[in-house]
């Protein structure tokens, strides 16, 4: 999402953030000779793969898939396939780098990766949409595997293309099962429990912990997709007052959903036409309040409409909401922010336990998902704000520098390539 101030991509904004990470931990120093900045920054492979898919009417389209592996020094590759006229190659690097990042705070033994296809998921039928997604598999096949690489949902894909993508690769290979291939498959189908709330959920039990509880905590959640709508019910569960929403997409008209008293997030789930939207998606975005949760997607708080951000503490549910430049003006206004890589890494911990479930072929009930999903984003939490408040850190360097170090001295181990 570009704007007029002439802002870096997603992928300069990650590495001017990693950079930071670099110079605090002085990582050059201490690793020396060893290339070590540019062997972290880089991805390890990047792949693109034009396919060629047949239309419901006899016609064929071209669509660009990609796959970006960026680093496996903590375990297998792991990162969604993102279906968004935007996930060209340099957007998926950006989003496989943080991914790296994301396992290595959360200490899941996961690498980072991420795959894009550059399409509109909108405009294509349901059987379209099936040969993308396993013409995605026939694709990267050979690069994939439960213990190599491992997909998931993101923007644009869901369940239903995770079943299509495991189906495609078990028929590849001689109809062997391999559950753990990819992971946020349905529930009936080797995924976990508790996998869908993951990330939203996951999100709030952050902003929980870092805020000391939400009870009559002002909420405002941007985005009301799979992030969105669960950050905003388990806010609501946890005696928040959600008092605006915002998304275009799902509300349409104005886009954005205003109400002083509190939103009964329970209800707008059940029945969304419920509600009409009554303000301008982004006078929503803006609005005072003790919390913002930003679950759409990357820079949508950036130069153009920074100064008008009035949240005590934002709590980043999308992977690169903010800017690098809005960042640095948000922090001198004295505006908390708990990072991507932190706050959203509920999904990829579940996503983790679903792979672990696959392995031992024994499947969790949503309870016990739940309780270790709480338990974990609040220890990494607690862990982030004490490092930063020990180095005097903001709490995105904090979060890059212990990832940093921990990949580091992996790959350190690893020796000379
Ligand atoms: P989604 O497609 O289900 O939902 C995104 C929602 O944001 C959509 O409803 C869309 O209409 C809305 N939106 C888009 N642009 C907007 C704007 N400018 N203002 C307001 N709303 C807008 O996607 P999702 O899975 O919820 O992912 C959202 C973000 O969270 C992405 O950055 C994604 O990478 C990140 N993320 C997702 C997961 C996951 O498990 N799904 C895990 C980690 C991070």
């Amino acid at each position: 999402m570009k704007n007029s101030k002439k802002e870096g991509s997603f992928l300069e904004d990650v590495n001017y953030f990693l950079e930071k990470g670099f110079s605090f931990l002085k990582l050059e120093a201490k690793f020396p000779n060893q290339n070590i900045k540019e062997r972290l920054i880089t991805p390890d492979r990047c792949v693109e793969n034009k396919v060629s898919i047949l239309m419901d009417d006899g016609s064929t389209r071209l669509i660009m898939l990609s796959r970006v592996q960026h680093n496996n020094d903590l375990g297998p590759y792991k990162g969604g396939i993102r279906f968004d006229v935007e996930a060209d190659l340099e957007h998926t690097k950006a989003l496989a780098s943080t991914m790296t990042w994301k396992c290595a705070l959360a200490e899941i033994p996961f690498g980072g990766a991420k795959g894009g296809g550059v399409l509109d998921p909108h405009q294509f039928s349901n059987s379209e949409l099936e040969r993308i997604s396993k013409a995605y598999m026939r694709a990267f096949a050979d690069l994939l595997g439960p213990e190599h690489d491992i997909p998931a949902p993101d923007i644009g894909t869901n369940q239903q293309i995770m079943a299509w993508m495991r189906k495609r690769y078990e028929d590849m290979n001689n109809g062997r099962i391999f559950p753990g291939i990819v992971t946020g498959k349905p529930v009936g189908y080797g995924g976990s429990r508790g996998r869908m709330q993951a990330t939203g959920f996951g999100t709030v039990y952050s902003a929980e912990e870092f805020l000391g509880g939400l009870k009559g905590k002002t909420v405002i959640v941007q985005g009301f997709g799979n992030v969105g709508s669960y950050a905003a019910l388990q806010a609501y569960h946890l005696g928040a007052k959600v008092i605006g929403l915002s998304d275009p997409y799902v509300f349409g008209g104005k886009g954005g959903i205003f109400d002083e008293k509190g939103l009964n997030i329970a209800k707008i789930i059940l029945e969304p036409g419920s509600v009409s939207a009554n303000t301008p998606a982004e006078a929503v975005l803006c609005h005072t309040c003790d919390l913002l949760l930003p679950c759409a997607r990357e820079s949508v708080i950036n130069l153009e409409n920074v100064e008008k951000i009035q949240a005590a503490n934002i709590v980043e549910g999308a992977n690169g909401p903010i800017t690098s430049g809005a960042d640095n003006i948000l922090r001198e206004r004295g505006i908390k922010i708990l990072p991507d890589i932190l706050a959203n890494a509920g999904g990829v911990t579940v996503s983790y336990y679903e792979w672990l479930q696959n392995r031992q072929g024994e499947y969790w009930e949503e309870d016990v998902v739940l309780t270790k999903l709480q338990q974990r984003m609040k220890q990494n939490t607690v862990k982030l704000l004490k490092f930063a408040d020990e180095h005097k850190l903001d709490y995105r360097t904090a979060g890059y520098s212990i990832a940093l170090m921990k990949v580091a001295e992996a790959r350190h181990l690893t020796g000379a390539q």
